[in-house]
């Protein structure tokens, strides 16, 4: 099968993408499992000086990236540039310099006295063939975020890029041409049947971000298989403005991070909880900010069809419950596109409404006066969704007192969600925003598995705990009970210390032939 897709920007054709056949599937993921096991045992300074050549290739190619990311999205060049380009070289130096160091096996600590001459390392072993099943919105950084960690632990994987932004993913596959071994790095292209496919595949992990609504579904078939998913979900992020915020800034970052991407950005705001002493200052000062937007400039389209319904439907069932639209509110056609959404701002008090409760994922923002900060964090937290939030306010300690009352993965105070691009800070969420972590050494924790090796030079015939059992060793037992905190008294406790001195031998002896006493 071929799809095509128009750009969104252009309303042009763009090259036809061969979908992967069904079938082909178990054998890319065969192809990155044979790969894999050589590339494990090949020593990390190796990958690490193959995977870093990918950061020259990225710079080398910037413009090129940022063009094909706005013809498949539609987004401003320049934000695929910021956003995607940078943050992406940034990402392979970062674990460049830094995997090694975390990866290094590090000693287990084992109780010499409870395990004689034993010692234990653990080591972090790849995951092995990770399944890795990506959105558009950020179609260029996304993937890499977690490709290159992945690829330095050890692993392979098998990446699908989004139906929306196919090319993109063949570009992403394509910086690693002759850097990698043959399939280690495999492609498999098309919807969501071949997405489940995969999933359904020999793979040891699966690595999704995306809907709430399909990432629920890839969940559901990696429980069936016991493997483990990491899922990284939808947003409905609060900023919460109070009384002694700078007003201008919170206007101007709230409309930033609610427009940015065409508001197309898991972490957009998508929430906002003004307090009533300074709602209509605030709110005429966003209305003026989204006013000053240029459409293509500062704004795409959206990048979907169905995008856009959503956003018509979010807004309209807004302005069915007596919400008031201070600005937009309607499409913008042009002669390139017909996916344009005019910036929007809506005055709301509705906590079940559409707009409050799902997803929107388009260029409005809804905007609540509350009477306080308690009201403010309890709307807040009274979501499903728990990716980002924001505290905007002069008193940065109250900031962060409430900073850690509300339920998100990423808090940040006087700003909002620029945090997803830095690759040294984690990111993920709670509720139905997922429990996936990408950035920081935390990232590591789903693309590897920690394996503890235990080397044991006691040349004793037998262990403490091993056969035969005997009433010495019962004793033995109650009283290493009673020495760790079981004893009533101090006395009881020195007469707990007294028997185990007295019973060691005994169980020694025991060990030496073999034979229990009786006793
Ligand atoms: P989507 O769920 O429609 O698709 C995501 C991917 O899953 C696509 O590659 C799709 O082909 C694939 N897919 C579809 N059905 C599948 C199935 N049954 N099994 C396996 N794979 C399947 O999401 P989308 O519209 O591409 O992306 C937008 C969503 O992603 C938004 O909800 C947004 O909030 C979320 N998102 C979250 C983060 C985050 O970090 N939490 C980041 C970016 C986007």
């Amino acid at each position: 099968m071929v799809f095509a897709t128009k750009s969104p920007a252009t309303g042009k054709e763009l090259g036809a993408v061969e979908a992967t056949p069904l079938e082909d599937v178990a054998g890319v993921v065969r192809r990155a499992r044979a790969a894999q096991e050589k590339w494990a045992e090949v020593p990390i300074a190796k990958r690490i000086k193959a995977v870093s050549k990918v950061k020259k290739r990225i710079l080398e190619r910037a413009e090129e990236i940022a063009q094909l990311v706005h013809d498949e999205t539609g987004k401003p060049d320049v934000e695929a540039l910021l956003g995607e380009v940078l943050a992406s070289a940034d990402v392979v130096s970062y674990w460049a310099e830094l995997v090694t160091e975390e990866l290094e096996p590090f000693e287990a600590e084992i109780d010499a006295l409870s395990y004689p001459k034993k010692r234990g390392w653990v080591h972090r072993d790849p995951r092995g063939t990770i399944a890795l099943i990506m959105p558009w919105n950020f179609p260029f950084a996304l993937p890499l975020r977690t490709i290159v960690p992945a690829l330095l632990a050890g692993n392979a994987i098998v990446f699908k890029p989004s139906e929306i932004t196919p090319r993109t993913g063949e570009l992403v596959a394509q910086l690693f041409d002759g850097v990698l071994p043959d399939g280690l790095l495999g492609v498999v292209q098309g919807g969501g049947d071949v997405g489940a496919r995969l999933v359904d595949a020999d793979v040891d992990l699966v690595v999704f971000t995306g809907s709430t609504a399909t990432g629920r579904k890839v969940a559901h078939a990696c429980a069936e298989r016991l493997i483990p998913c990491s899922v990284e979900l939808g947003g409905k992020d609060a900023a919460i403005v109070l009384a002694d915020a700078d007003l201008d800034r919170a206007a101007n970052g709230v409309v930033w991070g609610a427009m940015m991407n065409a508001g197309q950005n898991c972490g957009a705001v998508e929430r906002v909880y003004v307090d009533k002493s300074v709602a209509d200052v605030f709110t005429a000062k966003v209305v003026a900010a989204t006013k000053a937007l240029r459409f293509g400039q500062d704004v795409g389209p959206l990048t979907t069809e169905a995008q856009r319904r959503v956003v018509e439907r979010h807004v309209a069932a807004a302005r069915a419950a007596g919400a008031e639209v201070l600005e937009g509110g309607e499409g913008i056609e042009s002669e390139a596109t017909a996916l344009g959404y005019r910036p929007t701002v809506v005055k709301i008090d509705a906590d079940d409404n559409a707009l409050i409760a799902d997803e929107t994922f388009g260029p409005v923002v809804p905007i609540t006066a509350v009477a306080d900060v308690e009201e403010a964090v309890r709307r807040a937290n009274a979501s499903r969704y728990g990716l980002t939030a924001s505290v905007w306010t002069a008193d940065v300690r109250l900031g962060e007192r409430l900073a850690r009352r509300l339920r998100a993965g990423v808090v940040t105070i006087n700003n909002h969600s620029f945090t997803g691009a830095i690759a040294s800070v984690p990111w993920g969420g709670v509720g139905e925003s997922g429990w996936g972590i990408t950035g920081s050494p935390l990232a590591l924790e789903h693309l590897t598995r920690p394996r503890l090796l235990v080397v044991d030079r006691n040349r004793a015939p037998r262990e403490t705990w091993w056969y035969p059992y005997s009433p010495t060793l019962r004793k033995l037992a109650l009283a290493f009970a009673a020495v760790r905190g079981g004893a009533a008294s101090l006395g009881a406790r020195i007469g707990a210390i007294i028997a185990v001195v007295g019973l060691l031998p005994k169980r020694m002896g025991e060990l030496k032939t073999g034979k229990p006493r009786e006793s």
